[in-house]
């Protein structure tokens, strides 16, 4: 893969996700690529710690119990501290419409599963050496 990133430590990714093992298997790819990794497992939590830690993207799942990502994300999009991170939506129910659904509710990009590591890991990418341009 081609990695244009040199240090990938000085990333926060903030993954919110509330299946326990979605979760270790994301946060095992993102650390073993060297990222700086926060988690949440509900929208609110992600939200708070997004406000606070102003993470550099975020990967969100849609179904979480309670608010649902697609909700969340739209509050990430409309709060002037939070808008410009990247919000990289998680699904396992990408069917035609829902790519519509996941792009009107303000998500950058979205990833379905099961994950492909290698589509993983280059979407996440993609968008840190976007932000990295500006
Ligand atoms: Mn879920």
């Amino acid at each position: 893969m081609d990695m244009k990133i040199s240090d990938r430590s000085a990333y926060i990714v903030l993954v919110i996700e509330d299946n326990p093992s979605n979760m270790k298997l994301v946060e095992n790819m993102l650390e073993m690529s060297g990222y700086s990794v926060l988690k949440a497992g509900d929208a609110e939590t992600g939200l708070n710690i997004a406000m606070e830690r102003i993470p550099d993207i975020i990967i969100m799942d849609i179904q979480l119990p309670g608010m649902d990502g697609l909700t969340a994300t739209g509050l990430l999009k409309k709060d002037g501290t939070t808008s410009h991170i990247p919000v990289i939506a998680i699904t396992s129910f990408a069917m035609k419409g829902d790519e519509n659904r996941i792009k009107d509710a303000g998500c950058d990009s979205y990833i379905p599963k099961p994950f492909d590591y290698r589509e993983f890991l280059g979407v996440v990418e993609s968008f840190l050496s976007k932000e990295k341009d500006k």
